[in-house]
């Protein structure tokens, strides 16, 4: 399969924080290869079987997208939902989704709202709230939602959109490129380097429930202890509403390397490893200090004796929307910076961090 062809059948994937496992099922079937294995909060760790004895590098990227729940089923069938992740409530409303019910069938329906026909002018002015929204599936009575496509309270709810490619531009449109990029990357940062000789025994950890918390990330770090940690995250992208002086997440402009965000201060030596690596390569990067926000970075970078970590971010514009915008060039160039990473890196490399 090739990279852009995998990008797109895990793009077109659903998996709610909790319910990732459409994604860990279709990434471990791919991984033939591999030594897969999943833990009970749906975290995949994919090791190559020849283990050396030497240091553990995790490649991390997680499997979750910014989702919903289902909440109650209203008398007139329509579905009242929770959020799983950060939406911001203009993002939400008008949009199709796709809810699975526990049998696994996906239905497809709209966030409604109250249609401007019926809204007071001062209605009109104000903003809805989550709880005014609803889900409708085109049924008129509870027992038509329950009974005929087996809606239960829990199943989980996704952007329903179809992933597609401009060759043109070499800009890829989807939804859950945060982090179904990530992924991609590390799968094939694994399939490239497995007939490899290394210095140090790459883990891929698909990590659960990071938009609600990098809940798997915190697991994972306790159950691998890796010696060192590379995250891999579609991150904010910025260049459609900064001009170019001030972007630091420009779609095509290379990789992003967080030195700040809530979550994490990034250790300067680690980074300027990375940057070297970049320069040699010619591998383009940016650079970011962000106030908020926070990556898997943040649980493996105090877990355990202390991992050295660094995120390697794809700017994507939008995310925790429906519609995200990614450029391959970086999706790529983060594959060759992954792998370079790991062919560099030795145990006294590693020491010194
Ligand atoms: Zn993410």
């Amino acid at each position: 399969m090739n990279k852009i062809k995998l990008l797109e059948e895990l793009s077109n994937l659903h998996g709610a924080p909790g319910h990732e496992i459409d994604v860990v099922e279709f990434i471990k079937n791919s991984m033939n290869d591999f030594n897969c294995k999943r833990d009970s909060i749906n975290n995949l760790y994919i090791k190559r079987n020849d283990m050396i004895d030497g240091p553990i590098v995790a490649l991390d990227c997680h499997s979750d997208e910014v989702g919903f729940i289902v909440e109650n089923i209203n008398s007139n069938g329509t579905i009242s939902f929770l959020p799983l992740g950060g939406w911001h409530i203009t993002n939400i409303p008008a949009h199709s989704v796709v809810i699975k019910n526990f049998k696994g069938e996906y239905i497809k329906g709209v966030v409604a709202s109250k249609p401007p026909h019926f809204m007071t002018a001062e209605e009109k002015q104000k903003l809805p709230k989550l709880d005014e929204l609803v889900i409708d599936i085109g049924t008129s009575s509870f027992e038509e939602t329950v009974n005929l496509y087996g809606i239960e309270v829990g199943n989980p709810i996704t952007p329903d959109v179809t992933f597609s490619y401009d060759p043109k531009i070499e800009v890829v449109r989807g939804k859950a490129f945060d982090n179904r990029l990530g992924c991609a990357i590390v799968m094939e940062i694994m399939k490239e380097t497995n007939n490899i000789h290394l210095n140090v025994n790459p883990i891929g950890v698909v990590s659960s429930q990071e938009e609600v918390g990098l809940r798997g990330a915190q697991v994972a770090a306790n159950t691998i202890k890796p010696d060192f940690a590379i995250i891999f995250e579609g991150s904010p992208a910025d260049d459609t509403f900064k001009d170019a002086f001030s972007s630091k997440g420009a779609i095509g402009k290379g990789v992003q390397l967080r030195v700040i965000d809530a979550g994490m201060v990034s250790n300067p030596r680690v980074q300027e490893f990375v940057k070297n690596i970049a320069r040699n390569n010619n591998i383009p990067f940016q650079v970011i200090a962000r106030s908020g926000g926070s990556t898997n970075g943040g649980k493996y970078h105090i877990a355990d004796k202390s991992i050295p970590t660094v995120v390697i971010g794809i700017p994507t514009r939008y995310i925790h929307t429906h519609y995200t915008y990614a450029s391959i060039k970086d999706y790529e160039n983060a594959i060759l910076l992954g792998r370079k990473l790991l062919e560099a890196l030795t145990v006294d490399i590693i020491n010194k961090f």
